[in-house]
């Protein structure tokens, strides 16, 4: 082999490395609108010699906005997985699939993985099944979803609806596979925050990557050793990178914010969250859904004691837990890749 052929070999070796990233579309503070920040969301690519397999984990408020900045269209994604069926999580999927439905009427199904019906002691049922199955109702409804049919046939009746590929899942206690292909893998475990909420990590060559959503402790109140799932920790063993929902501690019952206490007791707090990876050896912490949102005067209707908080008061809150890994404060767009450039 001459010296040319050895070195466009090389190349070729550099670029079929395997890579992951993880991006987060959204970072808004729960159900509140603030600044502009789009609802929770996470996209997670992975590529290889192969192409590139893109999945999206939650859909808030104005996720395809933030996927168009970042060149993804709707209709490229290979799945999209919920959390839980809060709207923050949610409210972005009817846009998403709409969209998809519009340019792409038939086709291909986009995978929607969540929980399966849950029934709360309470008296009501949580469905992601029914959540998908309705998606476009208000569309149907209103008449358009006949009328965008009758100008292009080839758009399903049905509307968007139909072009969802429902994957429903049993929530355990330990990891399960809950999607594949090819060399990338999800695995999700039920955790607490609302009944049916679960987490996800993806594992790839390139590495792996876990989606906490909301999660907080099984045990609701103090006194607990921590804010942050054990489920959550299981799943998260040997993971590079943590994606979680955030709350500061100054905004806990005890500092005078007046938050209602299970409102801030079933999200982990930034200190517990650096705890947390510091224990399974993550790489990276991705901080989201930050409450209250940095520079915020208010979350909702409550105060922020201290008035608002900066970058640095969540890193802080981090550091405290000794975690010495690298912390991303989110912000809509923040994105980690590995390996790292
Ligand atoms: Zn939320």
């Amino acid at each position: 082999m001459n010296e040319s052929s050895n070195s466009s070999a090389a190349v070729a070796a550099v670029q079929a490395t395997p890579w992951l990233t993880a991006t987060l579309t959204g970072t808004g503070p729960g159900p509140a609108a603030f600044n502009g920040l789009a609802g929770a969301g996470t996209l997670v690519c992975y590529g290889d010699k192969g192409g590139v397999v893109k999945l999206q984990f939650d859909a808030g408020r104005g996720t395809t906005m933030r996927l168009s900045q970042l060149g993804v269209e709707p209709a490229e994604l290979n799945g999209i997985f919920f959390t839980h069926m809060h709207n923050d999580h949610t409210e972005g999927f009817a846009d998403l699939v709409q969209l998809r439905w519009f340019y792409h009427g038939t086709g291909p199904k986009i995978d929607a993985v969540g929980s399966c019906d849950v029934a709360s002691p309470r008296g009501f049922t949580v469905s992601c099944q029914k959540f998908l199955t309705h998606i476009a109702d208000s569309f149907i409804h209103s008449g358009e979803i006949a009328q965008r049919h009758s100008e292009d046939k080839n758009r399903t009746a049905g509307g968007p609806a139909e072009l969802i590929n429902t994957i429903t899942f049993e929530p355990k206690n330990e990891p399960q596979q809950v999607w594949s292909t090819g060399d990338v893998r999800v695995s999700a475990i039920r955790s607490t925050h609302m009944v049916g909420h679960v987490s996800y990590r993806v594992d790839t060559p390139a590495g792996s990557v876990v989606i906490g959503g909301d999660a907080g402790n099984d045990v609701l109140a103090p006194p607990r050793a921590s804010s942050t799932s054990d489920q959550v920790e299981k799943l998260a063993k040997g993971a590079d990178i943590i994606v979680h929902s955030t709350i500061h501690p100054i905004m806990g019952p005890d500092k005078g914010s007046g938050m209602f206490p299970y409102a801030f007791y079933r999200q982990s707090t930034a200190s517990d969250l650096g705890a947390m990876a510091k224990r399974v050896g993550a790489k990276y912490l991705m901080l989201t859904h930050l409450i209250p949102a940095m520079g915020a005067e208010r979350q909702g209707p409550w105060k922020i004691p201290g008035g608002p908080l900066t970058e640095a008061d969540y890193r802080k809150a981090v550091e405290e837990s000794g975690f010495t890994g690298n912390i991303i404060v989110g912000t809509d767009l923040a994105s980690v890749r590995l390996p790292a450039k």
